[in-house]
């Protein structure tokens, strides 16, 4: 029988094949004292477990598919060390050889010492290794109890063509699997705007969050039905559904090779206003992409994800190296470059929320962080600065809450110039310097920063999370998330005409640029410059290039009297071009 299950479709597309699930759960592990004569084996029971462990994760390491970033190798030989490591295995032996204890049991009182330990260490570094500890352990507790590795870890697995069923997913995990070949993901947990939702519209791969209790209705190898776009998963589809999905997925494909032919043509809308369109990007292999759409340049280079998956972050050289390469491959386009972004959903393996951040989206995150570590923030400067020499680079600052924190990061600036010339290594003076407007503070307040900055960017994602007051990756709450709402396009709209106002560019790089329900009403609000993720930059391109600028005047001014989001959706389906008005637009 078919069951349909219902949940929050985050990145579209069709996809059809069986389940496999992955459990991440908590493993049970058994306690018992052992016969003096047993106590040998158990200690060699316990060292052949973790050279198995070793074993494993150099297999791993071996067959991690081309083009997946560094950082995933540099975790993993962080964990083979941890495994070398004495203080890891010598107490459990001692639990074993002196008190009788089984392998397991001994295994976890010393996992939870070390955590204990670890979540007492006044430096952050240190206290977040415990997560390394909880894992490494984990995989040796698996070989204890004889349960197979994670089937995406392994290095022949094929997941080609399955859908993946879990809890949640770290961008990592995401990573990993599109290598795979997996044909999409559902979790139980997670937010439209989370990182891992991002990642997975910028690889394509069609995806669900927030389907409570999928793992009672849904066992391995079951067919599956995933719609992305609609949020549905059908398990165990009949011949009807089937064939209905197939065809829809065959027009999707259709429709979304056939925009490719936007790509040479300039984004201008049908009365001739040029639109910047700009591209979002998250991985180094989504340059080409990029160049594959024909996109005005890079207007996110989310630079965070260059510090994740590895046990120590990226010095100088290497994110200097990075960023000229960017340049090279966008060959004179613009390439922004957002200083990093660390911290609440963007976590590293070195750097977790302390368990003193209940509410790590509002904590020490993106700039803030910064400004806390210059051993962190300089080098990226430096490299910045560094690459700036090579092509045009700009550097956009998160998550500003007041001005102060541009006079700090202006004044490094400074600094590392003067360093930079001292020692004769060359840079652009004139780098532009931008800034994020995501805080409602700095909305509001968006006057005062145009006049300080070169250029502003709105990041929706955070803008609204903070101003509906919702955790971005708590799905109890994705209900009120929001872009229509009053209040956010008051603050939108304020933000573009401060920019108007000081002389200086406005552009938005949140996820609402890049949905195409909110397309018009940006345009109409004043938005010129857009910056979206790869996979949805051409239709992007096409709604613009079927709007008119003068058909739009007084949509901007009702949306903006609308008492509701639900109101404004409203306004703006009077405003939808009918189908055949887009038909014909988009072949002449
Ligand atoms: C945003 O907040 O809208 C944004 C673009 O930044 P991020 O999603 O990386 O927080
Ligand atoms: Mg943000």
């Amino acid at each position: 029988m078919t069951i349909a299950l219902h949940g929050l479709g985050i990145s579209r597309g069709i996809a059809i094949g069986p389940a496999h699930i992955i459990e991440r759960g908590q493993l049970d592990i058994p306690e018992y004292e052992l016969e003096p004569e047993q106590v040998g084996d158990e200690a060699r029971r316990l060292q052949e477990a973790v050279l198995v462990a070793q074993e494993q994760l150099r297999a791993i390491r071996q067959h991690i598919p081309a083009g997946t970033t560094a950082e995933i190798a540099a975790l993993i030989d962080a964990h083979i060390l941890m495994l070398d490591d004495t203080a890891l295995i010598h107490e459990p032996l001692r639990l074993i050889r002196e008190e009788r204890r089984n392998a397991e049991w001994a295994l976890k009182a010393q996992r939870d010492a070390l955590v204990r330990a670890f979540e007492e260490m006044d430096d952050a570094y240190l206290r977040t290794r415990r997560d390394d500890v909880v894992h490494v352990v984990n995989r040796v507790q698996r070989i204890l109890l004889r349960h197979s590795p994670l089937r995406h870890e392994q290095p022949d697995s094929r997941l080609t063509g399955y859908i993946i069923f879990a809890d949640d997913l770290t961008p990592a995990d995401t990573v990993l699997m599109q290598h795979q070949g997996i044909a999409a993901f559902v979790t139980e947990y997670g937010g439209p705007t989370s990182h891992t939702s991002i990642l997975a519209r910028s690889l394509g791969i069609p995806a669900i969050v927030g389907l409570h209790q999928a793992h009672l209705y849904i066992r391995d190898e079951d067919p599956i039905i995933v719609d992305g776009s609609r949020g549905v998963v059908l398990v165990d589809p009949d011949d009807a559904s089937l064939a209905f999905y197939q065809s829809r997925r065959e027009q999707d494909q259709r429709y979304y090779s056939g925009l490719i032919r936007l790509k040479g043509a300039p984004a201008c809308t049908r009365d001739g206003v040029r639109i910047q369109l700009q591209a979002n990007v998250e991985l180094p292999r989504d340059f080409d992409q990029v160049l594959q759409v024909g996109a005005d340049g890079i207007g996110l280079y989310r630079t965070e994800f260059l510090f994740m998956n590895r046990a120590t972050p990226p010095d100088e050289e290497e994110q200097y190296r990075n960023y000229l390469h960017a340049v090279q491959v966008l060959g004179g386009l613009p390439v922004t470059i957002r200083t990093l972004d660390l911290g609440a959903d963007k976590e590293t393996d070195d750097r977790r929320p302390g368990p003193l951040a209940a509410n790590p989206a509002l904590g020490l995150r993106a700039v803030r962080l910064c400004l806390q570590e210059p051993a962190l923030f300089r080098p990226q400067l430096r490299a910045i600065l560094r690459a700036s020499a090579a092509g045009d680079i700009r550097l956009m600052i998160p998550m500003l809450s007041n001005l102060h924190e541009v006079e700090q990061v202006l004044d490094i600036i400074e600094d590392i110039k003067r360093e930079l010339s001292g020692a004769g290594i060359e840079f652009n003076p004139g780098l532009p310097v931008g800034g994020m407007i995501e805080v409602p503070a700095a909305a509001v307040c968006a006057d005062m920063f145009a006049r300080r900055l070169d250029f502003l960017s709105i990041g929706t994602n955070d803008l609204i999370q903070y101003t509906m007051a919702i955790d971005r990756v708590n799905d109890e709450v994705n209900y009120l998330y929001d872009p229509l709402h009053p209040a956010v396009l008051r603050l939108v709209h304020g933000t573009i005409a401060a920019g108007l106002a000081a002389g200086i560019p406005v552009a938005m790089c949140g996820e609402m640029a890049g949905d195409i329900r909110y397309v018009r009403l940006l345009l109409a609000l004043g938005l010129r410059s857009f910056s979206v993720h790869p996979a949805s930059l051409l239709e992007v391109k096409q709604l613009i290039m079927e709007s008119e600028m003068t058909s739009l005047q007084d949509l901007a001014q009702r949306a903006l009297a609308a008492p509701a989001g639900a109101n404004v959706a409203a306004i703006l389906e009077e405003f939808r071009l009918p189908a055949a008005a887009t038909a014909n637009s988009t072949t002449s």
